[in-house]
């Protein structure tokens, strides 16, 4: 499935609740879901994990619609040719800390 389809399915089932919810409360629910998947991530059910990781990924979508970006462009715009930093793939750059 492509960045798109999902999108589709997203805006199908939510655009008109995304819309009147606005940008704002709509960014505060994808952050929640991270939150959500950061527990999940402890519990290392990966029933759980892959809930979660799907509801950031919805939620994602319907900020990226509300904001009229389209994210699969931008996906391929950025990660396209391998590593935006130093464009390789495999990335060559340094790990990063922490
Ligand atoms: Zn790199």
């Amino acid at each position: 499935m492509l960045i798109s389809e999902a999108e589709k399915i997203i805006k199908d089932t939510y655009e008109r609740r995304d819309r009147s919810r606005g940008v704002p409360l709509t960014f505060l629910h994808f952050v929640e879901e991270v939150g959500e998947l950061a527990r999940s991530l402890r519990s290392k059910n990966k029933d759980d994990i892959g809930r979660e990781l799907a509801d950031v990924f919805a939620w994602l979508l319907s900020v990226s619609y509300l904001l009229e970006i389209d994210l699969e462009a931008e996906f391929v715009r950025y990660y396209g040719k391998g590593c935006p930093k130093c464009g390789s793939t495999p990335c060559k750059c340094p790990p990063l800390e922490g």
